[in-house]
């Protein structure tokens, strides 16, 4: 079987199942001020340095969560909570994962769409202009805008946008899921005031991740109980899933020289599925994560294609498997410009730390079939 669907959940690294098993054998909490406690408290705040590391932030300023959903549940509910009877107004785009979109509408908070460029980025200018406009109405812009977008792969202009929010007294959050391990990420350079990552994305175990929250940054818990994560995430820390959320980040950080061979590997593929059979690049103009590749043949739907190349032993996804299986047509490649036509034959394949150089030939090599025999029958 060939794995390509690193976008949807990437298998765990070997490092992050070692420190799993190593927080498996504390079994005590990080609350504790017994002996076993303190050493659950050390694996704990080692993996928050590690995680912190990843993303050039401070250890202090990382908040675990459940995963990446929460991690932005939190900081676009947990902050429009903190500014309440404040003017403020949320800036979207369409690219946007259902986990920021959700917890956009879910945060009360009045939403404005910012259109995007036919090459999946955001645009500046129109957002330049919707902030400008909403100074002079005196509104606080806060805008949501993440840093890659898990069908396309197109990387977001983030630091850019996020400086024009700052410059007219806004806050900026950045969904980096599917950035951490295949771009750099860094909450300085970034300039953002909040930052969701996710530990499946990077080579952890799913259902942990954290949020990077800005010193002053304005937020309320969700969550209330016992005060851990410093009174902004009460709960038990998943103790065995943070440690191999840190030990993962780290490793991913540590491998990412390997990604330029990756994005070499993907164009490879992509010129050959174009010359071979004139399939549709989407985002191919701009940066993209080196990792993956959304592409379409008209009048063979994505649901089809996947089907067809699961029997060849394949694993890609049609859009974002990230909700649960639904086959629609993709919000991003519409907001892009595509026709709904063309996005209903829309297929990701993502490859990932596990991926071997001959993966991407059998992947090209699968789909060439697939399509060949869709079209002889
Ligand atoms: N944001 C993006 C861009 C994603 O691809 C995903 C995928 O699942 C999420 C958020 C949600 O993260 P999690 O599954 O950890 O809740």
């Amino acid at each position: 079987m060939i794995y390509a669907d690193h976008n949807a959940t990437t298998p765990m690294r070997p490092e992050a199942r070692e420190a799993m098993l190593r927080a498996a054998e504390i079994g005590a909490n990080p609350s504790s001020i017994h002996g076993a406690g303190r050493k659950a408290r050390r694996v704990l705040e080692t993996a928050r340095k590690q995680v912190a590391a990843a993303i050039g932030a401070s250890a202090q300023d990382v908040v675990f969560t459940s995963g990446g959903t929460e991690a932005s549940a939190l900081a676009l509910q947990g902050a429009a909570r903190k500014l309440e009877g404040k003017q403020v107004t949320l800036l979207l785009t369409k690219l946007e994962h259902s986990a920021v979109r959700d917890n956009a509408a879910a945060s009360g908070l009045p939403t404005k769409i910012i259109p995007v460029l036919a090459n999946g980025t955001l645009d500046l200018e129109a957002l330049r202009a919707e902030v400008t406009a909403l100074q002079d109405a005196g509104h606080m812009p806060f805008l949501a805008l993440m840093l890659a977008n898990n069908e396309t792969g197109v990387i977001q202009p983030v630091a850019e946008a996020a400086q024009i929010v700052r410059e007219a007294g806004g806050l900026t959050h950045c969904d980096a899921v599917q950035g951490l391990g295949k771009i750099q990420v860094n909450t300085l350079l970034l300039g953002v005031d909040f930052l969701a990552l996710s530990a499946h994305k990077c080579g952890g175990p799913a259902g942990v991740g954290a949020l990077w929250v800005r010193p002053g940054a304005p937020l309320i818990p969700l969550m209330l109980g016992g005060g851990q994560e410093r009174s902004l995430r009460s709960g038990t820390e998943n103790l065995l899933g943070i440690a191999a959320f840190g030990a993962a980040a780290e490793a991913s950080v540590a491998a990412m020289d390997k990604m330029q061979a990756l994005a070499d590997r993907r164009d490879a593929m992509e010129a050959r599925l174009k010359a071979e059979a004139g399939v549709t690049i989407f985002g191919e103009t701009t940066a993209r994560l080196p990792n993956t590749s959304c592409f379409a043949q008209p009048e063979f739907s994505s649901d089809t294609q996947v089907m067809a190349m699961d029997l060849e032993g394949v694993c890609i996804s049609a859009g974002s498997a990230c909700s649960s299986g639904k086959v629609k047509v993709s919000g991003v490649l519409s907001a892009m410009g595509v026709s709904d036509a063309l996005a209903s034959c829309a297929i990701r394949i993502s490859f990932g730390w596990n991926s071997v150089p001959e993966d991407f030939e059998a992947v090209a090599d699968a789909w060439l079939k697939v399509t060949a025999r869709r079209k002889a029958g």
